[in-house]
């Protein structure tokens, strides 16, 4: 009943509102509703790491890799998406993510957490939406409470770059048994990857053999 309901609902919708595309709001076709239009996925940044070297990874992650640079649509995209209540936007965005899982060991996917009061502020954690739609493509395990953020990690403005690290260090905990597994840690962006060490580091601690970093965008320093 509220199934038909339901599609009778789309259906109107449909004929009212067609899908329109995310960043330019170009009309789509009917049916591909949650897709970018041909032009702004002709745009999308893709990293091609023989131009652009990968990042010094800290020594508590395996390997990091992120199919996209942050910029053009996507950085618009992920903006939206993070500070924008534009959390439609997770399913579209998980499948530019989901083809850089290839080659990976099965693993459990764990996304980077949210203090609490950051998260009451926003009402959702965007790295979770990501690793939640990505476990639906990818049939993966998800664990979305593994880790949790005991400190706020901004607000350290005054303090020396190794005080920060400590301090970066010591804001993660692992909360679930995950020992002898390999974890898949999720974020949207990588900026400095301190956070996604001091994620890994708080798993290696809780057991977990060994750590991958995927994110959605990579920021090159310097941007
Ligand atoms: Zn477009």
């Amino acid at each position: 009943m509220f199934n038909t309901l339901g599609n009778l609902w789309q259906q109107g919708m449909d004929v009212v509102l067609p899908p329109s595309c995310p960043v330019c709001d170009a009309y789509l076709p009917r049916g591909s509703g949650g897709a970018l239009c041909a032009a702004c996925y002709g745009q999308l940044p893709w990293w091609n790491s023989t131009q652009l070297l990968p990042p010094p990874l800290p020594r508590s992650l395996a390997s990091f890799r992120a199919p996209l640079l942050y910029e053009g649509p996507l950085r618009e995209m992920i903006l939206a998406f993070k500070f924008a209540d534009a959390t439609h936007l997770a399913p579209l965005l998980a499948r530019l993510l989901y083809p850089a899982l290839a080659g990976l060991p099965p693993a459990v996917l764990v996304p980077v957490p949210m203090h609490r009061a950051a998260l009451r502020a926003r009402t959702y954690n965007q790295a979770a939406l990501l690793a939640q739609q990505l476990a639906k493509l990818s049939g993966l395990p998800c664990e979305v409470l593994a880790l949790s953020r005991i400190r706020i990690g901004e607000a350290q403005h005054n303090l020396t770059r190794a005080g920060r690290l400590r301090l970066t260090k010591q804001s993660f905990a692992c909360t679930s048994a995950l020992q002898g597994k390999t974890v898949v840690l999720i974020d949207d962006i990588f900026t400095t990857g301190a956070t996604l060490g001091a994620c890994a580091g708080a798993l290696k601690a809780a057991g977990v053999v060994a750590v991958h970093g995927l994110t959605l965008a990579y920021t090159p320093p310097g941007t």
